[in-house]
């Protein structure tokens, strides 16, 4: 009988890698229902401040637990507390909930067919970016960790978050909404934990940094201002095109010459060159949107005060004028920082649960996550759970937001068990050397 589970476990490849403490039995205990979630959700996706379903399965099972669900939070975001037998610390664990507008690429039998409105346009809805796994993981840990209750010391509150890729345009939305009506107010945890699948890393693999580790990410807008004329007679007007042209071209000097990125990398992009209505019409503006990427509060200050001193002379340089918005208001992610300490103290957890050589160092990523936004309340850990099968090629896989991205489930085993440990051992004081 135990055999036989024991072959399909690994025929499915589900296979626990360390089963022999609570944890992670617990771990695989909830790994079936953890898998159905995550289909049922993958097959079921909804847009940013939208994911009344979603949020509806996440309440319906958090009260079967016994707990206390606050709904409707930052518009549909679920949140509840799951009081252990004994007093301790309090932790948070985070996950999102909302998919993206991306049309399915996927061959799966629970592929989404789903199509929803986005700025105004008709789109397919597809969880490209693996949040589907994160909800049904932290359903699994919520599941676990009310099993054992009684033996639990503190206090767990499951964040279940919103609007993670951005809101509908003219909303608010995500985490820096949660926290605006609260959530950490009543209950401000000792810790926050989160975890992202990610496309760098083979399923099986955890990766996780000390500092900063995923960037901050600013919007940008600067419009150049010319003086219309005849596409044929540029010296009657004043030529944007050729000015915004400029600035983009000058702008690139900051990161590649001005900043010290030997300290930590940046980006500047421009994802918006926009003028004109004609071909042979010099137009009287361009506008010009981008994204700037950076680890660290000055360095970002620093590409502002030299993306704006480029724009300002240049445009002067060809008698033009801008206008800027750098940076955007409300446009802004704050860096992802692991806290290095609770890093350093979390890191045997994970190592424990899924394998010591499975836990692995990354480099800082150039994008950027709102959890952000609740690591800088309190100490944060969040990290990877590479979503790669075991035998593709890292170099050529689909990442996440990409039609083709593909879910290999044996990350719901890893992160359910990594999550889980993880908790577990910060509720009961592990590995704690600090007085
Ligand atoms: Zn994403
Ligand atoms: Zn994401």
């Amino acid at each position: 009988m135990l055999r036989s589970a024991l072959v399909i476990a690994l025929l499915a490849g589900l296979m626990p890698v360390h089963a022999q403490d609570a944890a992670g039995d617990a771990a695989a205990k909830v790994l079936p229902q953890v898998t159905a979630w995550r289909r049922d959700i993958h097959q079921h996706p909804e847009l940013g401040n939208r994911e009344t379903r979603t949020a509806k399965l996440v309440a319906t099972q958090l009260k079967k637990l016994g707990m206390d669900v606050k709904t409707g939070v930052a518009h549909t975001g679920v949140v509840a507390i799951l009081k252990g037998g004994k007093p301790g610390p309090k932790l948070a664990i985070r996950a999102d909930m909302d998919a993206l507008p991306v049309t399915e690429e996927v061959d799966l039998p629970f592929a989404s067919k789903v199509r929803g409105k986005y700025a105004g346009q008709d789109v397919g809805v597809m969880h490209a970016c693996g949040h589907d796994s994160h909800t049904a993981m932290l359903l699994g840990v919520a599941t676990a960790l009310a099993g054992m209750r009684k033996a639990l010391p503190g206090e767990v509150m499951f964040v279940f978050q919103p609007a993670e890729e951005g809101s509908p345009p003219g909303e608010e939305g995500g985490a820096k909404l949660m926290l605006k009506e609260g959530v950490f107010d009543a209950f401000k945890p000792d810790a926050v934990f989160g975890l992202h699948v990610f496309y760098t890393l083979h399923a099986g693999k955890i990766g996780v940094r000390q500092g900063p580790l995923l960037a901050g990410s600013d919007r940008f807008k600067i419009s150049v201002l010319g003086q219309q004329t005849h596409g044929a007679q540029p010296w009657r007007g004043v030529d944007p095109v050729v000015t915004a042209a400029a600035i983009v071209g000058q702008a690139q000097t900051i990161v590649s010459r001005q900043l010290d990125i030997s300290k930590l990398p940046a980006v500047l992009s421009f994802g918006i060159f926009h003028g004109g209505v004609r071909y042979n019409i010099i137009p009287e503006r361009v506008e010009l949107e981008g994204t700037i990427r950076t680890f660290d509060a000055a360095m970002r200050d620093e590409v502002m005060t030299r993306l704006k001193r480029v724009a300002e002379n240049v445009a002067e340089g060809q008698g033009a004028k801008v206008e800027m918005e750098v940076p955007m208001e409300g446009a802004v992610n704050p860096v992802t920082y692991n806290d290095p300490a609770l890093t350093a103290r979390m890191r045997p957890s994970l190592e424990r649960a899924v394998g010591k050589d499975n836990v692995v160092d990354v480099p800082p990523n150039m994008v950027a996550e709102d959890f952000s936004y609740f690591a800088k309340e309190v100490p944060g850990l969040y990290f990877f759970v590479g979503s790669v099968p075991p035998d593709q090629d890292l170099a050529t896989v689909a990442p996440n937001h990409s039609p083709k991205f593909f879910l290999h489930e044996k990350a719901l085993d890893v992160g359910t068990r990594a999550m889980l440990t993880a908790a577990v051992d910060f509720l009961n004081g592990a590995n704690k050397t600090s007085p």
